[in-house]
């Protein structure tokens, strides 16, 4: 079954967003635990996690189908080791609220080497990032997103992720997250039915689908391997609705969240009808 949902809004509190995640009709979603553009954020309040537990409950959303996405400010391969720590609190911070409110998966983008370091030296940062940050948390997987490879950002090959995987010590709490329309902007073309099934080839073998533990599903305003990350909604982009029903049909991808970053909110529930009805 494929579990189709979007990154919703947390206004008023993240108890709201499985109010939300129900009302556009998604069966799984993504939510910020904190503000994402701000280093300080409020603790989480008793009520407040209570209040998203309940729920959760009460729409039918497990943690497997819940996909919290962290900061953009954090950058785990930082070049600068004090800046390097600020982030690394952060992350904690994060994995701490993942845990608090009985989350399972964190997905955040890998880490920029802001020219101060080699790739490889900047994928092992982050590698070390993460077990550190595993050693001391419990029960949250770290869920690494490919990126579209903008400015100095790693991430936008296969090849990074699974490096970062390799020098994981814990691989029960690492995966990934492939964001459809960052993998087509690095240059993996799988908007046809030939090189779809090339591009999926090429993943299993450089990281294994045993890995993949949550999907962004977005349309592509810019080309391939353009390098620039430009959401845009299904089927009106370079990916297109062909890509997206190969997608649906595909039982690769049964049992993990898949979830909307689409620009239009308004689409959202047409755009979930629209992909449930493929997948069927
Ligand atoms: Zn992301
Ligand atoms: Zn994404």
């Amino acid at each position: 079954m494929k579990y189709i949902g979007a990154h919703v809004s947390v206004e008023g509190g993240v108890d709201k967003a499985p109010i939300n995640a129900h009302d556009i009709g998604a069966l799984s979603f993504a939510l910020f635990t904190r503000n994402p553009s701000r280093w300080k954020s409020a603790e989480l309040k008793p009520q407040a996690i209570d209040k998203f537990k309940a729920n959760c409950e009460e729409y039918g959303f497990t943690p497997d189908y819940i996909l919290p996405h962290d900061s953009y400010l954090i950058n785990l391969g930082h070049p600068d080791i004090e800046k390097l720590q600020i982030s690394r609190d952060a992350f904690l911070d994060e994995f701490h609220r993942c845990e608090i409110l009985g989350l399972k998966l964190l997905n955040f983008h890998p880490g920029s080497h802001l020219n101060g370091l080699s790739i490889d030296e900047c994928l092992n940062r982050i590698a070390e990032s993460i077990n550190i940050v595993l050693e001391q948390t419990s029960g949250v997987t770290a869920v690494i997103e490919n990126t579209a490879g903008q400015g100095t950002n790693v991430g936008f090959k296969f090849e990074h992720l699974a490096e970062i995987i390799d020098k994981v010590e814990d691989k029960s709490r690492v995966g990934v997250c492939i964001d459809t329309c960052h993998a087509f902007a690095a240059g993996y073309d799988f908007s046809s039915k030939d090189s779809y099934n090339t591009v999926w080839k090429e993943f299993e073998e450089t990281i294994g689908f045993k890995y993949l533990r949550a999907m962004h599903l977005n349309d592509t305003k810019k080309g391939l391997a353009s390098r620039v990350d430009r959401h845009e909604s299904i089927g009106k982009g370079m990916l297109g609705k062909e890509f997206f029903e190969l997608l649906m049909k595909d039982e690769r991808f049964n049992d993990i969240p898949l979830v909307l970053e689409t620009p239009n909110i308004d689409l959202w529930p047409e755009e979930i009808a629209w992909l449930k009805k493929e997948s069927e």
